[in-house]
């Protein structure tokens, strides 16, 4: 962590602009190279692609001197026939991020700020800050669920990450759809980074709501975080300004082997849908599991648990276990800082986090 940190945080220079000085950059979780550690930190897939994925890669980085089609026929059309979408509803995007940062860019202004959750994915508030947008902190409920209830004709832009991060928690469609309803006049971003492990995906809601752009990620159902691939899905007209920000600031975004890879895992996509199912029965154990160790958890739809243990507090746990070569996140906002993120791993990954935790608990009860 100190080392992303150092990295994020050093002094600006005196050139640095004006408009950036309150902007403070997004700290991701750390990708340690000092030793090899149970990782479970990021949100990661334990699954590695295919081989047939590493063959495309190869394939590509012989025509490396080459640009990458910037119309980003081969992967949209691959997209189109995986969900059945018209390709005129989707752009590809460097991860999911860009999605999101164009949507801040292309949607917010004084008029009408963005709104999400206090506890939600950390980027929201960067985005907003280096777009220099305002933007409104709606609160959790005190079991951290969103309440719906909060966004009906809220008379902003929303983003929603539908299953929540770090919570993991869920709405279902019909409280989505309420959202659009009320809220005509905005956009509504649902973030889908995680939906392939349970919950339900709006995007079939697209042809229904002109104000909906659904964002998801090949980062974690498909095994593909460090491909940085991502997508959005809207309707036409917003695909095409989503576009308009895409082509003014690179329109090169996805490079030649994201591409080709990107085709290839959709081609394979029902080996990714397996692992879902097998990260999803992990999570299941693991949660019973952890309630055997006394721990509280919420009921996350993700590919990650969130959860806390009467007997021990976040940070200290999450030092620990990473003294014993287990990394999982813990987050120091007050309302949350009890708790641990912990990525649901292979069944073997987790059973090495619960023993490190039984012994970590049998200690401190010496
Ligand atoms: N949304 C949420 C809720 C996330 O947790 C993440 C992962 N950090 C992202 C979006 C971005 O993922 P990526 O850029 O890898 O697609």
């Amino acid at each position: 962590m100190q080392r992303v940190r150092s990295f994020v945080l050093k002094k600006m220079s005196k050139f640095f602009s004006k408009k950036y000085k309150d902007l403070e950059a997004y700290t991701p979780g750390e990708q340690p190279r000092d030793m090899k550690y149970v990782k479970l930190n990021t949100n990661e897939s334990p699954y590695p692609p295919t081989p047939a994925v590493l063959e495309c890669a190869r394939a590509e980085a012989g025509k490396l001197n080459l640009y990458s089609d910037p119309t980003l026929a081969s992967v949209i059309g691959a997209f189109s026939s995986v969900y059945g979408i018209d390709e005129s509803k989707i752009i590809m995007t460097n991860g999911s991020d860009e999605a999101l940062n164009f949507a801040f860019m292309a949607y917010g202004d004084e008029e009408y700020p963005f709104a999400f959750a206090d506890i939600t994915y950390g980027f929201y508030p960067v985005f907003a800050k280096i777009n220099r947008l305002p933007y409104e902190i709606i609160p959790l409920k005190d079991d951290f669920s969103i309440d719906y209830k909060d966004y009906l004709s809220r008379g902003k832009n929303i983003v929603i990450a539908n299953p929540n991060a770090p919570t993991g928690l869920a709405l279902p469609l019909w409280q989505i759809e309420e959202i659009l309803k009320t809220n005509p006049r905005n956009v509504v971003v649902i973030d889908e980074a995680y939906v392939d492990f349970g919950a339900e995906s709006a995007i079939g809601l697209v042809d229904k709501y002109d104000n909906l752009i659904v964002v998801g990620t090949f980062s974690k159902s498909r095994s593909l975080a460090g491909a940085r691939l991502g997508f959005a899905v809207a309707n036409p007209s917003i695909i095409a300004d989503l576009n308009t920000i895409r082509f003014s600031t690179n329109p090169y975004n996805i490079n030649r082997m994201t591409m080709a890879v990107g085709v290839q895992v959709l081609r394979e996509n029902d080996y990714y849908m397996e692992n879902c199912k097998r990260i999803i029965e992990t999570r299941e154990y693991t949660k019973a599991r952890l309630s055997e160790l006394g721990f509280e958890y919420t009921d996350s739809k993700a590919n990650f648990l969130f959860c806390k243990s009467p007997d021990i507090g976040g940070e200290e746990l999450y030092l620990k276990l990473k003294e014993r070569g287990v990394l999982v996140r813990h987050f120091s906002a007050p309302k949350i800082k009890d708790y641990n993120r912990i990525t649901v791993g292979t069944r073997e990954q987790m059973n090495i986090l619960l023993e490190k935790i039984s012994e970590i608990l049998g200690e401190k009860k010496k």
